[in-house]
């Protein structure tokens, strides 16, 4: 498909760029352009343009206002350490999205014009990379239902768009370990929507993640919804448990559960560092229980933005428990080393993992 280009008629001056990429934090700032794609049932993917970041007129009809048929992505644009940049596994969102879109019932996108979308606006936006050690530029790219329409079906129009957010390290050098709060509400049903990376999603995580804040944590734990028994995942980071005898575990996806892509690098690095890594449920009281007589050493939780965490301690209903000494362990470290190292080119892309942009 061809994209046509419309020129931007006041991009933000270069020293005001400079100043707002010196240290932009997350999702707070916006380069000068988007990529946008219409669909229309019957003639497919259309019109795509690659033209300024500017808002976008709906009707008030427009059904993602009301039915809230909405999905999206993220991923990043880093700088390998030659200057060149790259993006990490961009293939794999780009079928995530169209497993999401499947979901919500919204028309897939063809895998290599995701790709060609990303690559596009990276390109075009470049100059906003920021400088900041451990930056990036985070890519979202979004589809919703533009159907001016209230009967409940899916709609017949939507658009696809890519927009760019300079990104600053989401933690400096020696990352703290965050506090986790497990929540009664629970995020994902059997049969719902918790596998799709959808806005849904997400706002039923609000309410809780208030609540975590409210108490001083960090982030929310999500047990399953049937039992409130078996740790899912966070928010919008998956987690992984690491025991005193070289086993990690993370919770097995089953439709609850969002299928991360670090979630799958970092376990193909560490059965490659030779670790025994199974998919497997894990209880909450096991969790307190492994942690108080030692047997679990650390808890991390891993995604996208902020890569790999460590989880230092937990707290719900039940009272508070610490992980290990309480801050980021071994394993946590020379795992995020590794997959930082990769994105960077620092450490051999050994899976072909590393899509350069030039
Ligand atoms: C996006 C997301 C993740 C992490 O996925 P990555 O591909 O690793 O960024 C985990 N959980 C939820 C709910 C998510 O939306």
């Amino acid at each position: 498909m061809k994209f046509e280009h419309i020129q931007h008629p006041a991009p933000v001056p270069g020293a005001t760029r400079a100043q707002a990429i010196a240290d932009p934090g997350f999702g707070k700032v916006f380069t000068d352009h988007m990529v946008m794609i219409d669909y229309d049932e019957g003639e497919g993917w259309h019109s795509a343009t690659l033209g300024p970041c500017e808002p976008i007129p709906l009707h008030p009809a427009a059904s993602v206002l009301h039915y809230a048929q909405e999905i999206f992505e993220g991923l990043k644009a880093y700088k390998l350490t030659d200057g060149t940049m790259a993006l990490f596994r961009p293939e794999a969102n780009a079928k995530r999205f169209n497993a999401s879109a499947k979901r919500l019932a919204m028309p897939e996108l063809p895998e290599d014009l995701f790709i060609e979308s990303v690559k596009q606006i990276v390109k075009k936006d470049a100059d906003w990379f920021p400088g900041v050690e451990g930056g990036s530029l985070y890519i979202r790219p979004f589809m919703f239902a533009n159907e001016h329409f209230l009967g409940v079906r899916p709609a017949t129009k939507y658009k696809f768009i890519v927009i760019l957010s300079p990104a600053g390290n989401y933690f400096k050098s020696g990352a703290p370990a965050v506090s986790v709060w497990i929540s009664e509400y629970t995020r994902a049903a059997p049969g719902g929507t918790g596998a799709a990376k959808c806005g849904g999603n997400y706002a039923a995580s609000l309410v809780p993640t208030g609540e975590a804040f409210a108490k001083g944590h960090d982030q929310t734990v999500f047990l399953d919804a049937a039992e409130r028994k078996w740790i899912e995942e966070l928010g919008g980071m998956n987690l992984f448990f690491v025991f005193d005898d070289g086993r990690m575990i993370t919770p097995p996806l089953g439709g609850t559960i969002l299928p991360g892509i670090t979630r799958d690098s970092i376990m193909t690095l560490a059965r490659e560092q030779g670790l025994d890594v199974a998919e497997e449920m894990y209880s909450i009281d096991q969790w307190r229980d492994d942690a108080q007589s030692g047997k679990l050493v650390e808890t991390f939780a891993c995604g996208t933005a902020a890569v790999v965490t460590a989880v230092g301690k937990v707290a719900g209903r039940d009272g508070e428990f610490t992980i290990g000494s309480g801050g980021p362990g071994q394993l946590t470290s020379t795992l995020r080393e590794k997959l930082v190292g990769i994105q960077r080119g620092t450490v051999e892309d050994t899976h072909g993992w590393v899509m350069k942009l030039d």
